[in-house]
């Protein structure tokens, strides 16, 4: 059996750390924030190339409170991409925002710029690129329209801890950026925890009150905030880990690179594509197959699991049924929502599971 993630292969190799970690936290008496996610603040800020960091309970909080910082709010639209996981519009919505959506680019499955332009409004006040699978978008081609028009960008980089594009680290472009620690991503907590990285110290101050009830002083609320605090022993989790981020990212390239080259040859899977001048962190390996699902059955049969990111965009969710979308909107994520197929990939995997798998998926590809 080839799960697509290995959470408990990840603690057997670090579990003297983290179970340090956890017991300095129980002695230390701080369980929300305190100094070992300040600590985690610091680091991950310094790893990210931001001035600042402040820590959240979730991704999504992250998106939020970013979104709220630049003071979106009731009435404003925020330009996203439909093919992404639902929290990135679902944060815009708690905001009282609407999402607008603009297709995603065919190669990369993340935002076109080309398109941002038609669908800039006067009510329009941020611009949310998701950096899908650990690719980073094309970010110079969407600051470029965000300045023209004089509109922040937030990045999702949920799923792209270490990206780069051009030399520059996921989250470090646009006014904000914004991390998930959910177990399964890149950099993983034991539970839920998120980020969001800013070099503007008041965009910075102004999530740090939010995430913890509004406070500029203790009891003293300056603004109608939420209790959106980081554990402490989330904090000292992820400070261990992040230690071990650089040589997980390796392992999933080299693992990458590994069903690329095996892959690249097959008739009808689609491999993807590491663009010029990016580091694809490689979060999700997803290829595609115009029979993804006889595809995934015949995995199934050989013991391998595979994913779906994401079977139904997020335009043609009963959930955002209000938008008033419908099937053909954008008809690039749609594509995509039929054909992806995400492989299993995590840093613990062996080279001979990875060739393993590319080797099913080929006899599948020819055999169908
Ligand atoms: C995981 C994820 C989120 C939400 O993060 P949570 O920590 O689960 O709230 C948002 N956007 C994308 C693209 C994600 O993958």
């Amino acid at each position: 059996m080839i799960p697509l993630l290995d959470l408990k292969a990840q603690y057997a190799g670090i579990r003297q750390e983290i179970d340090a970690a956890v017991l300095g936290v129980l002695a230390s008496g701080q369980y929300v924030l305190g100094e070992e996610v300040a600590a985690f603040e610091r680091e991950f800020a310094a790893y990210c190339g931001t001035r600042y960091a402040v820590a959240v309970n979730t991704g999504t909080s992250a998106l939020h409170l970013a979104l709220l910082a630049l003071g979106v709010g009731p009435g404003d639209e925020v330009v996203t991409v439909p093919f992404t996981f639902v929290a990135t519009a679902a944060a815009i919505c708690y905001t009282g925002a609407r999402p607008v959506f603009v297709d995603v680019e065919p190669a990369t499955l993340t935002m076109d710029a080309r398109q941002l332009d038609a669908a800039i409004t006067e009510r329009t006040r941020a611009i949310v690129p998701v950096h899908l699978y650990g690719q980073m978008a094309d970010m110079d081609a969407i600051m470029d329209v965000a300045r023209r028009h004089d509109i922040p960008v937030v990045e999702d980089a949920c799923q792209a801890h270490g990206a780069e594009y051009k030399g520059r680290r996921a989250g470090s472009i646009g006014a904000a950026g914004c991390f998930s620690f959910y177990p399964g991503k890149n950099l993983g907590a034991c539970g839920e925890g998120g980020l969001a990285v800013a070099n503007d110290p008041e965009l910075a101050d102004r999530m740090r009150m939010l995430r913890d009830w509004g406070q500029e002083q203790r009891y003293q609320h300056a603004m109608k905030g939420f209790n959106y605090r980081m554990d402490g022993i989330q904090g000292a989790i992820l400070r261990v880990k992040l230690a071990h981020l650089e040589d997980w990212t390796e392992a999933r390239r080299a693992h990458a690179r590994r069903y690329t080259a095996l892959l690249s040859g097959s008739p009808t899977v689609k491999v993807p594509r590491e663009e010029a001048g990016r580091r694809h962190v490689y979060h999700i390996y997803a290829v595609r197959s115009p029979d993804r699902e006889g595809l995934r059955r015949a995995l199934a049969a050989e013991g391998i699991q595979t994913g779906l990111h994401y079977p139904i965009p997020v335009h043609l969710q009963k959930a955002h049924a209000d938008l008033g979308h419908r099937a053909g909107d954008f008809s690039v994520s749609e594509a995509a929502a039929r054909e992806v197929l995400s492989l299993p990939i995590y840093p613990e995997m062996t080279a001979a599971q990875v060739e393993r798998v590319a080797a099913m998926a080929e006899m599948e590809a020819y055999v169908g």
